[in-house]
């Protein structure tokens, strides 16, 4: 899927969609972009430019309708449809992710873990089974996925990327802090937790 949406306003159009899934629950029809901007602690002008980069115009005091926006935001970032993925590294971050059934609402059905520790093999978590990464080409045939989410050790990362993508992989979010060299069809999202918080530490004042 490709939009030319800046990162960032695609940050911020998640935010924005987390809020109008809470006004749905409540049955709260309309919502304004000084609402929007006071709960993220945001410029409003910031929330209008990005809701207008979408197509969405709102109404003078009114604003925006709910249910609308929610849906025009769900469209522009795809969430209906389904992304298939494999877990590759099955420890205990791989685990936890295949747990997240949240995934599903935005469109990411995580199908199975890989692994190549033998007594991990053949076990499940919520009917997921770890496979041996021997077997990924062929559940990449069976099943059409090819998405690869990488939880193993930084050590590893670059050869199983290289033998991710030989099985079939086109897309790897990579949780290993570990920069991966890949060929140009490949696409690979870098998930750095540690750079996350200590880009949180930087603005906090943790003691
Ligand atoms: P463990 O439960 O084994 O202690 P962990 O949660 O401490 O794992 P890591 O040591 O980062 O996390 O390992 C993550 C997983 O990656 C482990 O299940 C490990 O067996 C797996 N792994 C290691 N090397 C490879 C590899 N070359 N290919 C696939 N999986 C691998």
């Amino acid at each position: 899927m490709k939009h030319t949406l800046s990162q960032r306003t695609i940050n911020r159009l998640t935010q924005y969609h987390t809020i109008l899934r809470e006004y749905s629950k409540k049955d709260i029809e309309n919502i304004t972009s000084a609402q929007i901007s006071s709960f993220l602690k945001i410029d409003e002008t910031q929330v209008r430019k990005d809701l207008k980069s979408i197509n969405c115009k709102g109404k003078c005091k009114v604003g925006y309708v709910v249910s609308e926006l929610k849906n025009i935001i769900e469209d522009v970032l795809d969430y209906k449809t389904t992304k298939k993925a494999f877990v590759i590294g099955a420890g205990n971050l791989g685990i936890a992710l295949s747990k997240y059934s949240k995934f599903s609402e935005f469109g990411l059905e995580i199908l199975g873990l890989f692994d190549i520790n033998e007594a991990k093999i053949g076990k499940k978590f919520d009917n997921k089974e770890i496979y041996h990464l021997s077997t990924l080409k062929n559940k990449i045939e069976e099943t059409g996925a090819n998405i690869a989410i990488l939880t193993i050790p930084n050590k590893v990362a670059q050869e199983v990327a290289d033998e991710i993508i030989k099985a079939g992989i086109k897309y790897i979010w990579n949780f290993a802090p570990s920069i991966l060299t890949v060929p140009d069809d490949v696409k690979v999202w870098n998930e750095n937790l540690i750079g996350s918080f200590l880009q949180f530490c930087a603005i906090s004042d943790i003691k």
